[in-house]
């Protein structure tokens, strides 16, 4: 008898995992193909489709299985999964993650949010919703947040067997790190035990999110010849926002003695400043603020910061945009909007 609680018409049990660079996610779902096909003896596959191996980029991590005595001829992308594994919420700004998401699905969320919040930013009607702080236990245990993601979706997908992944940690780490045994066993217990799961109750006849395949904003046909290049990284109109992986420089005017050191070392140019006068009447630069747009979370400037000026923050949903201040570029008509 089959252990896989469902499966498609070719009789796999999938799994997609969506992320940005840096988060592990290709790992994650490396080891999860490997718990089912090494650990049950499964049949299984796992595959991950990136763009530039850089942080903060987009990528996806596929996993299925099927039963030993399936083949698997299928080699292609998962456009409709049972669970998707979402590691950073950034992503639903450019990416439909839920894509294809299966009617009676579950998703799996990296946030400190609530149910509902979720459920209307994915813009799902029903199926099952997951959320665990993988960021807030992988800080906590000084850790990684694929780990935590793992520890959940051991408990979604129950018919893997987390005492043999708790092994595979264990090998992993412990002839050159042992001491990072422990803790990733911690955190891979906690993303299984704090994971909360919510239904939303799925009509009989309901269909499943449906599968649209992302388009390029500008290809061949839609170019402006001499345009502006879009993309992330390209331009003054990149958009670093999705490289962030938790936290960003809270920035408090107070304390700031407009020394620029935090300029000196930020590599996106984030800070803005403005012209003002000191108490005598010297003309000064004084430090505005920070365009969070061009911020990476890379927080080398509250290293520098000489006073408490700036300090690292966990990031929010909306505090970056409520907080930014825009870069006004001279060489753009009006600054960037
Ligand atoms: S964290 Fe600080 S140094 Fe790093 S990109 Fe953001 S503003 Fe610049
Ligand atoms: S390093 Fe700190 S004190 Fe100096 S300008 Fe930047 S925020 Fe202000």
């Amino acid at each position: 008898m089959s252990i896989l609680p469902k499966k498609n018409q070719l009789g796999f049990f999938e799994i997609r995992l969506e992320s940005i660079g840096g988060l592990g996610a290709n790992l994650a779902g490396k080891m999860l193909a490997e718990a089912g096909v090494l650990g049950l003896g499964l049949n299984g596959s796992n595959f991950s489709s990136y763009g530039s191996e850089k942080k903060g980029s987009p990528v996806k991590s596929f996993i299925r299985f099927c039963d030993a005595d399936v083949e698997i001829r299928d080699h292609s992308p998962i456009e409709q999964p049972h669970v998707i594994g979402v590691f950073h919420e950034a992503l639903y700004k450019t990416v439909d993650v839920v894509s294809g998401l299966s009617a009676d699905g579950i998703v799996l969320v990296n946030s400190t949010r609530n149910f509902d919040d979720i459920k209307n930013d994915l813009n799902i009607k029903y199926g099952t919703v997951a959320i665990v702080d993988a960021l807030g236990i992988a800080v906590e245990e000084k850790t990684k947040v694929n780990t935590a993601m793992l520890g959940a979706l051991f408990r979604i997908c129950d018919f893997l067997d987390p005492e043999a992944m708790k092994s595979v940690i264990r090998k992993t780490f412990e002839k050159k790190y042992p001491h990072l045994v422990e803790p990733n066993i911690r955190t891979f217990e906690r993303g299984f035990n704090e994971v909360q799961f919510k239904h939303f109750e799925t009509p009989a006849n309901a269909n499943g999110k449906a599968f649209s395949r992302p388009q390029p904003v500008l290809g061949y046909e839609t170019q402006t010849m001499g345009g502006v290049l879009t993309s992330q990284g390209n331009s003054i109109l990149k958009d670093l926002s999705g490289s962030r992986q938790g936290f960003l420089p809270e920035f408090d005017q107070e304390q700031c003695i407009n020394c620029a050191a935090c300029d000196n070392v930020c590599p996106d140019f984030c800070f803005v400043w403005e012209e003002g006068e000191d108490k005598r009447g010297r003309k000064q630069m004084f430090l505005k603020g920070i365009d969070y747009q061009y911020c990476k979370g890379c927080l080398k400037c509250v290293e520098a910061c000489p006073t408490t000026a700036l300090k690292d923050l966990r990031e929010t949903i909306g505090y970056a945009d409520a907080h930014r201040v825009k870069q006004n570029f001279p060489y753009v008509a009006g600054g960037i909007s």
